[in-house]
């Protein structure tokens, strides 16, 4: 591909062209956010820019899979920007402010081994995190409404390993669990269950997950999924691994991606699972086989945590109920808000609302004991280390200490 053929062919309007100048930046990950946003957009309507885009994505090559954030010195970084500049001055007389990347890039070999720190370089974080999950000493969030690298693993040292993810939709996470070291990833928007194997880096498995899945557990070699909409327990795997076995729980209930939540947890020899389209928490024999009781709770229960020998159970129309093993609601704490996940660590609950408030629960009182406003929280997990890591749609993720102070 040279500079000709690149402002050439296939290019039948402005928006093409706008695609074009901005499209090896977004793939490089140097683009701003509205770039990004507007790429994707064209791409979408636009078969010519998508076949461009799938060539490009080739040249640039397998560099761009899950690199690792790494900041090259800044002195190679400026000679590679002029580089650029004069290799676009060259080629292009209209070119903008920013260098278009792809049109020095395969013909400036000299340049190869710069070209490659500079791939390495521009691994931004992700401007959003929507669920996050403790996976061993790494973290592992996942970013909606991304079609194109959406899974992020965090090392204990801070580094970031982008994984690249292509989907039919832009992604809808809605829960995550990490097992013997996989990350498992619920995608709404897909109708499918990942499975990251973390020390790789790579995609390993995808389940079919249709029905607005939304809550999750892995347990003794088996993957339990609620789906929100279609009311059901999904299973799969088991002794021969391939066995999938569906059981509806509750009547189906269309409803937008963005409601589907649920929750699934082992307790002792039990599954439970919520309904919150139905009020109802249900409980089922340890393999799912079996439904053995229905608690109903009421309101709109779609988070499940195990405490002191009983449930805890979040109510996203603002409850924590504290459960007796019998299903009795022990004890009520009234919320604010709608909180729609939460962690347990070391006797506090750590609940998340998308409306931008965290709040930490007291659980020997049963009281809220402080507060703090983020961005748009989704999701937070406790770490092995006594820190929270946060999943927010608009600022990322964020490493918390116990009193929700930034670490
Ligand atoms: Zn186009």
């Amino acid at each position: 591909m040279n500079g000709q053929e690149w402002s050439g062919q296939g290019i039948n309007n402005s928006d093409c062209e706008a695609c074009r100048e901005d499209l090896s930046a977004v793939l490089l990950g140097i683009a701003s956010e509205a770039e990004t946003e507007r790429v994707r957009a064209h791409l979408q309507t636009c078969a010519d820019c998508q076949r461009e885009a799938a060539e490009l994505r080739q040249v640039l090559g397998g560099v761009l899979q899950a690199a690792p954030e790494l900041a090259p010195p800044a002195e190679l970084r400026a000679r590679v920007l002029n580089s650029a500049k004069a290799s676009t001055t060259v080629h292009r007389s209209d070119a903008r402010q920013r260098p278009n990347l792809a049109l020095w890039l395969p013909t400036s070999l000299g340049l190869a081994a710069a070209v490659a720190a500079f791939v390495l370089w521009p691994q931004p974080a992700p401007t959003r995190a929507d669920v996050v999950v403790s996976a061993g000493d790494s973290v592992v969030f996942a970013s909606s409404k991304s079609s194109g690298a959406p899974l992020t693993i965090r090392s204990a040292g801070g580094q970031l390993r982008r994984v690249s993810m292509e989907t039919p939709q832009p992604a809808w996470f809605t829960e995550a669990v990490y097992a013997q070291g996989r990350a498992y990833l619920l995608d709404a928007a897909n109708n499918q269950l990942i499975v990251l194997n973390v020390a790789q880096g790579n995609i390993e498995r995808r389940y079919p997950t249709p029905g607005g899945a939304a809550g999750l557990a892995v347990e003794g070699g088996r993957v339990f999924v609620k789906t929100a909409a279609s009311g059901e327990l999904l299973v799969f795997g088991g002794p021969n691994d391939s066995a999938t076995t569906r059981r509806v729980l509750a009547k189906a209930t269309p409803m937008p991606q963005a409601e589907c939540m649920d929750a699934v947890l082992h307790v002792g020899n039990r599954l439970l699972a919520t309904s919150h389209a139905t009020g109802q928490v249900f409980v089922l024999s340890v393999d799912g086989g079996q439904v053995l009781d229905t608690y109903a709770v009421g309101g709109a229960p779609v988070g499940l945590a195990e405490w002191s020998g009983g449930v805890l159970v979040l109510d996203v129309q603002g409850r924590l109920l504290e459960l007796a093993e019998d299903g009795q609601i022990k004890r009520t704490l009234k919320l604010k808000g709608n909180p729609d996940k939460f962690s347990v660590m070391d006797g506090q609950a750590y609940l998340t609302d998308r409306g931008g408030t965290v709040s930490v629960v007291d659980l020997a009182t049963f009281r809220v004991a402080r507060q703090r406003t983020f961005g748009t929280p989704m999701d937070i997990a406790a770490l092995p280390g006594g820190h929270l890591a946060l999943a927010d749609a608009t600022r990322g993720l964020l490493m918390l200490r116990p009193d929700l102070s930034d670490v």
